[in-house]
């Protein structure tokens, strides 16, 4: 790998399944390494060691897996402590962080009377007033310092992938907390610490964190770090309109794994949708990285709509080789080859729905008899032999002939004799797959 190869992360806490939104930001960023030769590094933020559960992680891994997306490296920041402690350390030793003493009620108060003044409700600096003997005073009171990073009050400008020239005026923003009062970090500078020491150059992710990226790059270029390009991507919703939520448990993959969905189905959507590339069906992975394109991203937050996954899903499935399809197949307990699958590929949004079906075939069938008269007439004339390719065409002619039933009226009685259902998949293929005997016997109103 040379040593421009583009380096990208995905970074999710793991505090609950992941969502087809997030599938969207991981895909995003490992297709980019995929594309360009590059690597790709899975993040766990999970410095919140209340809310981070070592099941999510796995669970997270898995998904990806699931998708295609292996990692090229895992870190936990749960194990990179001693790094930003040394980060902060520096910024202390720069004046850039700074300890403030106020309270939650405190600085709600202040907020307040900004808003009644017709003020901006900015944090005012004032601890950066207090001198040690104040500090000492206060913490005399009991009280424990959280750290602000002194923000230069610039515009930040950068020229983001996905939305173009872009700038933030730091000057409106409150000096964020990097450092909470009980000592642990708030995303920020564990972020920023992991980029720039694991040398990151792209960061793709939701425009949710749009703000933050300008008080990201003045961390970056105070450690003299460079500074990575960033692209925001629009976020994805519910059809409804909601944004999606892990803790709701929105859409997780999991749930879509389970419901039988098509990794590169779900892949496509996760990654076309809201973007100038039609929703459609994508070979595979390499495929789908040669169509990011982040100019082609909307402005406007994409709608997720399981309707256009099903329809995609079932394109992927009608077209679906029987060796592709074989190894699951075979898991769900379903037989009769190649044959039985292209019988019913066609009839499937999902795959597992083949199981549906393969007891037409394996039986037992309750036959349902609309007409026994013409149903024994069926029987009668059901070709020697036993039934193959030819048999359909060959029965249902005899049929038409002697009874003169053609349409529905010659199908119908057929289908709920053979299969005990008014629908499915094209009776002719399945013949030979349900055998003669079979035939026979449900003809005749026999459960086989
Ligand atoms: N853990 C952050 C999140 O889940 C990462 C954001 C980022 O990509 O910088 O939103």
């Amino acid at each position: 790998m040379s040593a421009t190869a583009p380096k990208l992360r995905f970074a999710p806490s793991p505090t609950g399944l992941i969502h087809i939104g997030n599938a969207r930001t991981a895909l995003m960023n490992a297709l980019h390494a995929r594309r360009h030769g590059g690597s790709f590094i899975l993040r766990f933020d999970d410095t919140d060691r209340e809310r981070s559960r070592a099941e999510y992680a796995q669970a997270i891994s898995a998904d990806l897996a699931w998708l295609g997306i292996v990692p090229d490296i895992t870190v936990r920041q749960s194990e990179r402590f001693a790094l930003y402690d040394a980060v902060a350390d520096r910024l202390r030793a720069m004046g850039r962080l700074y300890p403030c003493y106020e309270t939650p009620d405190e600085l709600e108060f202040k907020r307040k009377r900004q808003l009644a003044r017709g003020l901006p409700p900015v944090y005012d600096r004032a601890a950066l007033d207090l001198d040690a003997a104040a500090r000492a005073a206060l913490e005399a009171e009991g009280r424990k310092p959280h750290w602000r990073f002194k923000l230069d009050a610039r515009v930040v400008v950068w020229d983001d992938l996905v939305r173009g020239e872009s700038r933030i005026d730091c000057a409106s923003l409150s000096d964020p907390v990097l450092i909470r009062a009980d000592g642990t970090y708030l995303y920020t500078l564990p972020s920023v610490a992991d980029d720039a020491d694991l040398g990151v150059t792209h960061i793709i992710r939701g425009e949710d964190h749009v703000t933050n990226t300008a008080v990201q790059i003045q961390l970056f270029e105070l450690l003299g770090a460079t500074v990575p390009a960033f692209g925001h991507h629009n976020l994805l919703t519910t059809a409804s309109g909601e944004g999606l939520s892990k803790r709701l448990g929105h859409l997780s993959l999991s749930a879509l794994r389970e419901a039988g969905y098509e990794p590169m189905a779900v892949a496509a959507l996760a990654v076309l949708v809201g973007t100038s590339e039609a929703v459609r069906p994508v070979a595979d992975l390499d495929a789908l990285a040669g169509l990011l394109d982040y100019s082609g991203i909307s402005r406007a937050p994409a709608k997720f709509d399981e309707h256009e996954l099903e329809s995609l899903n079932a394109r992927i499935v009608h077209e679906m080789p029987y060796d592709t399809a074989r190894p699951r197949l075979e898991a769900l307990g379903i037989g009769g080859g190649a044959a039985f699958w292209e019988a019913v590929r066609k009839n499937l949004t999902r795959l597992p729905e083949a199981a549906e079906w393969w007891p037409v075939v394996a039986g037992p069938v309750t036959p349902v008899i609309a007409d026994a008269v013409f149903c024994e007439t069926a029987a009668r004339l059901l070709p020697e032999g036993a039934p193959d390719g030819e048999t359909w065409s060959a029965w249902t002619k005899a049929l038409k002939q002697e009874t003169g039933a053609r349409g529905r009226a010659l199908f119908m009685p057929l289908r709920l004799a053979l299969t005990g259902r008014d629908h499915g998949p094209e009776l002719g293929p399945l013949l030979p797959l349900i055998g003669r005997e079979k035939i026979v016997a449900r003809l005749a109103g026999q459960s086989a």
